[in-house]
């Protein structure tokens, strides 16, 4: 069989010599002969399909440790090793691009071309917790305020004073009044000191050294709501009759779905649908989703834990926040549903109105 050499064989795979040098040197594709004398590097034809191969992943942007790692798998592993490098890929992007539009809307509405005729807008507002009907005690922390709105689920044998005091971290947002110029920086901090508080719970107890906190929580700036979220509470935005889910979970069944390797059927019934892959704990990871929602009258935001969503289907959500003005009444019957569900969990649920302010 004809061997052929570094030129042709680089011209046929599409990539260069130098990185066919490279390449060998890795043990990631390894010439079928060097010559003794010249060092030539001589390639078999049958390799042009690993090396067109190595073209194509490189082309993805993935590293090389990861495409020598595929270059061992049969056909099937490939695959899916590939759908869960793009499914990072695309995840680091989406968290990216939630920081871009989180500065575009920002700095849009410092512009005043872009600025609306602000009409003034307030929130009314109702929080409820309950310990539901299996668990011994209630481990979730809901508050909703004037500015602040909060719902957090701990976990863990020090979950309750964990939720309790990521969400009270966040109380100094309630009265400190924030300039909007300022509103990324003052949710970091307020983040850092919400885990500073969770660390300082796990660290006391030995035994709770998996306690922590999911935390999702929304500040009201007058004309805009920002949204900070860590774990698996969720928020849903009723807005003209439809709901809509805007927070993602941050969960290992939820990663699989987003990676096509399980639908959502198939999570909603998983046995470990709960577990974290981001929380408020320690070992965690805590990297928080923020966005800004222009908020518009007649708008009604739904904060809750999982105690909600597990058990309550968002068609019953949806027809409870349509049907019930209050938001009193609302969250009334939305803990009411969950219990009536059987009440696996501890429930929490914060409903806020976006409307004129009362003059
Ligand atoms: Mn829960």
């Amino acid at each position: 069989m004809e061997l052929l050499t570094i030129g042709t064989f680089a011209k046929a795979s599409r990539l260069s010599p130098k990185a066919l040098r490279l390449y060998d040197e890795l043990g990631l594709l390894t010439p079928a002969r060097v010559d003794p004398v010249t060092g030539y590097r001589l390639y078999a034809p049958e390799q042009l399909d690993q090396a067109r191969l190595v073209a194509w992943l490189r082309r993805l942007g993935m590293p090389l440790a990861r495409i020598q790692h595929i270059c061992t798998l049969d056909a099937g592993p490939a695959a899916e090793e590939i759908r869960a490098f793009w499914a990072q890929v695309e995840a680091d992007t989406a968290a990216r691009r939630d920081l871009a539009t989180f500065l575009i809307d920002h700095f849009s509405w410092k512009d005043p071309a872009m600025c609306p005729i602000a009409e003034p807008l307030g929130i009314r507002y109702a929080a409820l917790s309950d310990t539901g009907l299996v668990r011994e005690s209630n481990q979730d922390t809901a508050y909703a305020g004037s500015r602040l709105l909060a719902v957090a689920d701990g976990y863990g044998s020090g979950g309750a004073p964990a939720s309790a005091a990521a969400v009270d971290a966040l109380k100094s947002l309630e009265t400190d009044s924030t300039p909007a110029s300022n509103l990324l920086n003052v949710l970091e901090d307020a983040i850092d000191q919400a885990k500073q508080a969770v660390h300082a719970i796990s660290g006391v107890d030995a035994s709770s050294e998996a306690a922590g906190t999911t935390l999702t929580a929304m500040l009201w700036t007058g004309s805009q709501l920002a949204l900070v979220h860590i774990g698996d509470s969720r928020v849903y935005l009723l807005r003209d009759g439809e709901l809509f889910q805007i927070t993602h979970d941050h969960t290992m069944v939820q990663s699989m779905v987003d990676e096509g390797r399980l639908s959502p059927e198939e999570a909603a019934s998983h046995p470990q649908r709960s577990l974290l892959i981001r929380a408020l704990g320690s070992g965690a990871d805590a990297t928080p989703d923020m966005r800004l929602h222009d908020a518009r009258r007649g708008d009604r935001y739904l904060l809750c834990s999982d105690g909600l969503s597990t058990v309550v289907s968002t068609g019953e959500i949806r027809r409870v926040l349509s049907h019930i003005s209050e938001p009193e009444q609302a969250v009334r019957e939305l803990v009411a549903l969950a219990n009536g569900s059987g009440g696996p969990d501890n429930v929490s649920c914060v409903v806020a109105d976006v409307m004129e302010l009362q003059q």
